[in-house]
């Protein structure tokens, strides 16, 4: 830890942005405390536990270690000290109504033989792709991601002009994989992931065909104990740092004085003195709920879609999906264009599955499976009340998952969401990452109006995603240190 007297730092909301900030800081020298609105940390990525079933609330996919690796090697600790990965390999089933289906493996030999089942003649193709896309993501991480920088210019400078064109910006998604893949079905699987991000891959820039690289290339892993065992691994780190953490701890304001920030109040009425506050609540609740801003002040981005997610623990094992499955429509471009322009649920309703239990059993009582279904949904003022019993009749139906095996269950709407975790519009994955909303025209994570308040999450730099907060928290801190408070 640097020496010298740094000013103490608030931090509301233990998410993953907010943990990884924390420690951060408190390498750096600064007295840190945690203020969590909720009994656990870990913010979206939550825990339930019913009757011997153990869910995760939200993540579930776990890529790129190497950042969380890297997270406490900062701390000088080593990350399997605290957590034990398991690999998901093969990892994620795509699967179609007319009963096609595409299984993911980050063994090239395996890989290269299913995308041959699907589409004789197409390894070529996907080994270009993994040698074009394993250069934007170099590109991306050294170069773009995870620098502090306001200067749009300056930003996009940091690449030499073949370094530009690499990069497919100008691209969209779907026609940065059309140069690569035939297949419909290759290509709507990898482009699938844009759903994350906020946008359709017709729309959103070529630039993320990172992401079904990145999660091939560094395979796909869950934490033992589910992905909530990441979450207590981070915990852990902050408190042997010295990170103090107050859970069922609800902020209510921050407070200012002449443009400076000058502390928090809590719900509770405390009132705590702080020079420097971090803010993990999403970036649009911040400004209206903890500043006050007026509708017309707070800022308003494109926001990513809401999640209708349900918790199953299931009697017996499912044998009907494995560990991750992706469920597609035939009418794939008609279900973004319901889901991102005609805001309604998409007729063909895609959602996605996951048994962790299936990689870690004792998440479920003995010879019993846990089942996670998450539905992408318009915005809660998109569509206020969702048809919740006709969803989850029509997921039950496709998984083939009889109700009288059901022995515990939970469904949160995006009201839901919002209101637990305090979501902008109970936009799952925060704003969007369209072209205008990534890099510097991000939302800052620091306010230009408030001295000493910083932000860090899915809603701030770089972006949305476990591995993305978490490198966050590193940003935020590091803006801290070269800001003069
Ligand atoms: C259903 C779902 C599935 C996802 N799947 C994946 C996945 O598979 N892989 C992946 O990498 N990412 C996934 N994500 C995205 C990932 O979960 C998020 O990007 C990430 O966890 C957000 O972290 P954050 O730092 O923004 O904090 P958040 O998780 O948003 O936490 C913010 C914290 O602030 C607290 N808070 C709010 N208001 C106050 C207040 N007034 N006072 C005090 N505390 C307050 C909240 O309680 C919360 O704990 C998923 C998200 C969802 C919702």
């Amino acid at each position: 830890m640097s020496g010298g007297v740094k000013p103490a730092v608030a931090v509301i909301g233990a998410g993953l942005g907010g943990l990884s900030a924390a420690i951060h800081l408190r390498l750096a020298g600064h007295a840190v405390t945690i203020f969590e609105a909720n009994a656990l940390v870990g913010g979206r990525a939550n825990r339930i536990e019913e009757q011997g079933f153990t869910f995760d609330t939200g993540p579930s996919l776990l890529n790129y270690p190497w950042v969380f690796e890297e997270l406490f090697h900062a701390a000088g600790r080593r990350f399997s000290d605290y957590v034990q990965l398991l690999e998901v390999d093969p990892s994620v089933e795509f699967r179609w109504s007319d009963g096609q289906h595409f299984q993911l493996s980050s063994d090239m030999k395996t890989l290269l033989a299913e995308c041959e089942r699907i589409d004789p003649g197409s390894s070529p193709g996907l080994t270009s792709f993994f040698r074009d896309a394993a250069a934007k993501y170099r590109l991306s991480f050294d170069k773009l991601v995870t620098r502090n920088e306001d200067n749009p210019l300056q930003w996009i400078l940091r690449l030499s002009a073949r370094e530009m064109w690499q990069t497919g910006i100008w691209r969209s998604l779907d026609g940065e994989l059309k140069r690569f893949f035939g297949s419909r079905y290759i290509r709507e699987a990898f482009g699938s992931y844009g759903m994350y991000l906020g946008g359709s891959p017709f729309e959103l820039p070529g630039v993320f065909s990172i992401l079904p690289y990145g999660e091939l290339a560094y395979g796909l892993w869950l934490p033992k104990g589910g992905i909530y065992g990441l979450v207590a691994g981070m915990e852990r780190l902050a408190r042997e740092l010295g990170v103090a953490i107050e859970t069922n701890a609800r902020v209510k304001r921050i407070s200012s004085d002449g443009g400076r920030v000058t502390g928090i109040e809590m719900e509770s009425g405390e009132v705590h003195g702080f020079e420097l506050v971090v803010s993990n609540v999403d970036v649009p609740t911040t400004d209206r709920e903890l500043l006050g801003k007026g509708p017309g002040k707070a800022n308003s981005p494109k926001m990513t879609p809401g999640v209708l997610t349900f918790y199953w623990g299931v009697r017996g094992k499912v044998e009907n999906i494995g560990h991750h499955t992706i469920f597609l429509p035939d009418d794939y471009k008609g279900a973004f264009d319901d889901l991102c322009r005609n805001k309604r649920v998409p007729e063909g309703l895609p959602f996605y599955t996951a048994v962790a239990s299936e990689t870690d059993p004792d998440l479920a009582p003995e010879g019993d499976s846990t089942v996670f279904a998450l539905v992408p949904t318009p915005l809660v003022s998109e569509v206020p009340e969702l048809d919740v019993a006709g969803i989850r009749r029509r997921v039950l139906e496709r998984i083939g998952l009889e109700e009288a095996r059901i022995a515990v269950e939970h469904a949160w709407t995006p009201a839901e969401w919002g209101r637990r975790f305090g979501l902008h519009d109970g936009s799952a994955f925060g704003a969007a990452h369209t072209l205008f909303q990534v890099g510097p025209f991000r939302d800052r994570n620091y306010s230009r109006e408030i001295r000493g308040l910083y932000y860090v999450g899915a809603g701030t730099t770089p972006g949305t995603g476990m591995p993305m907060v978490v490198l966050g928290g590193k940003m935020t801190a590091e803006r801290i240190a070269a800001r003069a408070v």
